[in-house]
C-alpha cells in the first residue's frame, strides 16, 4: 500500500498529499504488527549468516549493519519524505544545516563556482562567505528577485545554483522552473531549500529541480521538539549524497527520527491551517496605521506574488512586518503579544516571532544585515494552528499599546 501510495504522490496529484504523510513510507507490517513503527535505539544489527552480512553491507540486500548509515525509523522517515516530495529517493541528516552543508560540500570541488541570492537563510549565508571559499569554491550571491542578473551569472557558466523560496526573513519568491531552465542550459544542478513552503504547498522537483532539501526541524516536525534535515532526489544523486553522510556521519537520530515522523502525519493539516492563519494575519496587518510594511507573498502587492501563485499550492506559515514607530515599536509589541513565544525557530503548532537579528540572520552583523536589505526593526512572525481570531485580536492588543 505505501509502495502504491507513493508512487501516486510522486505524480504530485494535489489529494494524495493529506494521505501520503499518514501512509507512504510506513512498513507494510512492523514487528508484532505494531501500528506504529517503533524507535530502534540498538546501534547495532546482527547476522549469522556471513553471506548474508556481507550481502547486506555491500547493498546487494535490504538490511541495516550500524545507525550510522542505516536505521529502520530513519529510512522510514526518508521513504515519506521522497513520497511527500515526489522524489525516487531521500536521505536524512542530524540538522537542516547539516543537509545543506552536506549537498554542498559533496557537490562542489575546488574550482567550482555556485550561485545563489543574498537572502539564503543566514546559516546557509555563513557557509557560502565564510566557509565554501576556503576550499578554493567560487560563491557569486546575486540580489534575491534579480532573475535576470541570475540568468547572466548561470550563462558564464557554473556546478550549482542553489536557491530558497520563498526566503527568510522577508518572504521573496523565485521562479524555480525559469531559473531551473537557465541552470541546466549550462549543465549545473539545481537545489532548493523547501523549508518555508513545505511539499504541502510546493514541489520544486515538479519544477523541475534536482535536490529539494529541508530543515525538518520546521514545519515537517512541526512541534519545535525535534531537529533534522532531509534531501530528496533521483536515486543517482542521493546515492551520493548518502555515502558522503555516511561517512561524514551527520546522521539523524532514531528518536529524532520517530517525532518527525509523527509530526509529518499531521503536516497537510498543520499547513493548510497555517497557510490560513497567516493569510488573514497578513491581511489585517496591512490594514493597520501603524504597520509601515508587510511581506506575505499572499498579499496582491508583495513583490512576488504572481510567481508564488503560479508555483505554489498555499503561501505559507511565515510573514515578517515592520512597524512604523521602528525597532523600538518593533520590541514593545513584541514583548506585548501574549500567544507567541518569543524564540528562534518557526513552523510549530504554536506561534512563534523574533527579530531577525536573533533569529534567522543571528549569524550575521548588523552591517551585514542591513546589506540583506533586513530592516532591524523587522518582526518575524511564524504562525502556529491558533484560530486566526485569536492571534489577530492579540496582535490588535500588542500594536494597540503602542503609545
Ligand atoms: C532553520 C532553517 C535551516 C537550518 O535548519 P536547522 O535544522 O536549524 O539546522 C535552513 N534553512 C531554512 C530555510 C531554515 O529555516
Amino acid at each position: 500500500m505505501a509502495d502504491k501510495l507513493s508512487r501516486s504522490a510522486r505524480q504530485g496529484t494535489e489529494t494524495d498529499i493529506s494521505t501520503a504523510a499518514v501512509w507512504a513510507g510506513e512498513p507494510e507490517r512492523a514487528p508484532h504488527g505494531a501500528t506504529v513503527m517503533p524507535v530502534f535505539h540498538g546501534v547495532t544489527y546482527a547476522y549469522d549468516d556471513l553471506e548474508e552480512w556481507r550481502a547486506v553491507a555491500l547493498g546487494e540486500r535490504e538490511g541495516h549493519i550500524y545507525s550510522r548509515n542505516t536505521n529502520p525509523g530513519v529510512a522510514m522517515f526518508e521513504n515519506k519524505l521522497a513520497a511527500l516530495e515526489g522524489a525516487e529517493a531521500a536521505t536524512s541528516f542530524a540538522t537542516g544545516m547539516a543537509a545543506i552543508s552536506n549537498t554542498l560540500f559533496c557537490f562542489l570541488s575546488p574550482g567550482d563556482r555556485v550561485i545563489s541570492i543574498r537572502d539564503t537563510y543566514g546559516g546557509t549565508n555563513k557557509l557560502f562567505i565564510e566557509f565554501l571559499p576556503r576550499f578554493g569554491i567560487e560563491v557569486v550571491l546575486c540580489d534575491t528577485e534579480d532573475h535576470e542578473a541570475i540568468e547572466a551569472e548561470l550563462a558564464k557558466g557554473c556546478r550549482m545554483l542553489y536557491l530558497e523560496t520563498p526566503t527568510n526573513p522577508t518572504l521573496k519568491v523565485l521562479d524555480i522552473a525559469r531559473l531551473t531552465r537557465a541552470a541546466h542550459a549550462v549543465g549545473a544542478l539545481v537545489v532548493v531549500d523547501n523549508t518555508f513552503a513545505t511539499p504541502v504547498n510546493q514541489h520544486p522537483l515538479a519544477l523541475g529541480a534536482d535536490l529539494v532539501l529541508h530543515s525538518a526541524t520546521k514545519f515537517l516536525g512541526g512541534h519545535s521538539d525535534a531537529m533534522g534535515g532531509v534531501v530528496c532526489g533521483s536515486s543517482e544523486l542521493i546515492a551520493e549524497l548518502f555515502h558522503f553522510r555516511e561517512i561524514n556521519g551527520a546522521s539523524l537520530d532514531p528518536m529524532s527520527a520517530f517525532l518527525l515522523a509523527r509530526g509529518v502525519r499531521t503536516l497537510a493539516l498543520r499547513v493548510e491551517r497555517q497557510n490560513h492563519n497567516a493569510q488573514a494575519v497578513a491581511e489585517y496587518l496591512a490594514g493597520h496605521p501603524a504597520v509601515a510594511a508587510v511581506y506575505y507573498p499572499g498579499l496582491p502587492n508583495h513583490t512576488g506574488h504572481a510567481i508564488a501563485r503560479a508555483q505554489m499550492k498555499g503561501f505559507g506559515g511565515v510573514l515578517s512586518f515592520a512597524l512604523a514607530g521602528g525597532y523600538e515599536a518593533m520590541a514593545k509589541v513584541l514583548s506585548s503579544l501574549k500567544l507567541a513565544h518569543r524564540a528562534a525557530s518557526l513552523g510549530s503548532v504554536g506561534t512563534l516571532a523574533g527579530p531577525p537579528s536573533t533569529t534567522s540572520h543571528v549569524e550575521l552583523s548588523a552591517e551585514e544585515r542591513a546589506r540583506a536589505g533586513i530592516p532591524e526593526g523587522l518582526l518575524r512572525y511564524s504562525v502556529g494552528i491558533e484560530s486566526a481570531a485569536d492571534l489577530i485580536s492579540d496582535l490588535d492588543q500588542a500594536i494597540g499599546s503602542l503609545p
